[in-house]
């Protein structure tokens, strides 16, 4: 089958040639894809929206000598209010390098790819702050990818934590830790005991459903965590 057809985000993209682009999408059925783009930076190309970072759209692919090509592609979001504040973009281009680190050739990303879409719709048309959507994306992020972090009870003792308690987040622990058990930690992994049980509602139950997100989402601590997870640094984000 020399054609097929998938939805997909941009996750990245490379000039190539004079006027093509190398992307690599993001697509639920075939996991991570890169494909060529001719001609999209053209600008009166019929690709050039489709050839831009962060588009969803249905895509058609061509294969030929073992690389894929965009030979059309029907926009879905270009998701265009993101290039319009610069916090709300550099938390959009840190969840599509989270993306393209977690998600592989051949493997089917359904998961990933729906937690992305939803992602960068809050982020480009909700109100909902950056900052928020995206301490939210990467613990979804953690949970897909296999390395969910333990939330409720200790990972030292083992202790259930009640509601109103502090801890510290963990990375190479896998989740939180009670203040007995962790006051030799640095400072830096700590939560407060509303930032935690924020984390633990948008875990069960999702970011729309959340009551009283804390002032600061914890986002250093949940990119710390996902960092140290996925092994590589995460694309810094700038805050309003
Ligand atoms: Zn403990």
């Amino acid at each position: 089958m020399a054609y097929r057809s998938t939805q997909g985000i941009v996750l990245s993209r490379t000039d190539y040639r004079e006027n093509d682009r190398m992307l690599t999408l993001l697509s639920p059925e075939f996991g991570r894809v890169d494909a060529l783009c001719r001609g999209c930076r053209k600008p009166k190309s019929p690709l050039m929206t489709a050839g831009e970072l962060f588009c969803m759209g249905e895509y058609v692919l061509y294969t030929q000598g073992g690389r894929q090509i965009v030979t059309a592609c029907s926009v879905i979001e270009a998701f265009y209010p993101l290039r319009l504040n610069y916090s709300r973009l550099s938390y959009g281009a840190m969840m599509l390098s989270a993306a393209l680190k977690s998600a592989q050739p051949g493997e089917p990303a359904a998961h990933l790819y729906i937690l992305l879409a939803r992602s960068l719709r809050r982020l480009a048309y909700q109100d909902v702050p950056a900052k928020q959507v995206g301490t939210a994306f990467l613990l979804h992020l953690a949970a897909i990818g296999g390395f969910k972090p333990r939330l409720n009870h200790c990972v030292r003792c083992g202790r259930r934590m009640g509601e109103g308690e502090a801890g510290s987040l963990l990375p190479q622990e896998g989740g939180i830790c009670c203040t007995s058990c962790c006051n030799r930690d640095p400072y830096r992994h700590r939560i407060s005991a509303p930032g935690l049980q924020w984390l633990r509602q948008v875990l069960s139950q999702g970011i729309d459903r959340t009551e009283n997100a804390p002032e600061e989402a914890p986002y250093a601590l949940l990119a710390e965590y996902v960092a140290y997870h996925i092994d590589g640094q995460l694309l810094p984000v700038t805050d309003e």
